[in-house]
């Protein structure tokens, strides 16, 4: 399978972490959630754990320069030039999208898209409320969803103006969702073979 190279927006609690699975079993990508490797690092206790954790705890972001630099060093690796990547949780800043775009030109990897899973903010609260994760407090969900609104939003016009904004309505059951998913990813894909 040729390697795809993806990332999958959206407010915390659309079911972003979900359909990431599933898409990363489908097209065969490596999962590259910046959220799991930096809980995984606080689980550690590793330096990176150390700084990420107080942040994390109240909804803040982890530093661009840092962040850029985990993810750098991730999709290098054999694995994910190999089979491509999903990107979750990343860019969520313009910082961080230019980075991204950066490291992609360099190494001559395009995206093939990148998809917005759209899932309005009164459901994605009672979601994250209900599904009550360690930093789910009331006040570091709000924090997130500021920050989303402040710093991710607007990469949505930055990925939309490269021409490779994908937005995908994700208030419908899990199975639903994921063959919208797939059919714009498809899509994508096929058009990318004729090219
Ligand atoms: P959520 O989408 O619910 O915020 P994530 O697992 O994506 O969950 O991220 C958890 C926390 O990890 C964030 O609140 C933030 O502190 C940190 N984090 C994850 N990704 C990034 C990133 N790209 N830049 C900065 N901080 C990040």
């Amino acid at each position: 399978m040729a390697a795809v190279r993806l990332v999958i927006l959206g407010r915390q609690g659309s079911g972003k972490g979900t359909q990431a699975e599933r898409l990363v079993a489908n097209y065969g990508p490596v999962h590259v959630s910046t959220g799991n490797m930096l809980r995984a690092a606080v689980a550690a206790g590793t330096d990176l754990g150390l700084q990420a954790k107080a942040l994390m705890e109240v909804g803040d972001l982890v530093g661009d320069d840092l962040i850029n630099e985990i993810v750098a060093e991730r999709l290098a690796a054999d694995d994910v030039v190999e089979h491509g990547f999903l990107l979750d949780g990343y860019p969520r800043t313009p910082d961080q999208a230019a980075a991204l775009e950066g490291f992609l030109t360099e190494v001559g990897a395009p995206l093939d898209a990148a998809v917005n899973l759209d899932v309005p903010v009164e459901e994605v609260t009672a979601r994250m409320v209900a599904r009550g994760r360690a930093d789910d407090t009331e006040d570091a969900i709000r924090r997130r969803l500021d920050l989303y609104e402040s710093e991710t939003e607007p990469l949505l016009a930055w990925f939309a103006q490269r021409g490779l904004l994908d937005v995908v309505d994700g208030l419908a059951d899990e199975e639903t969702v994921f063959r919208r998913l797939t059919s714009v990813i498809d899509s994508r894909l096929s058009v990318g073979d004729a090219v």
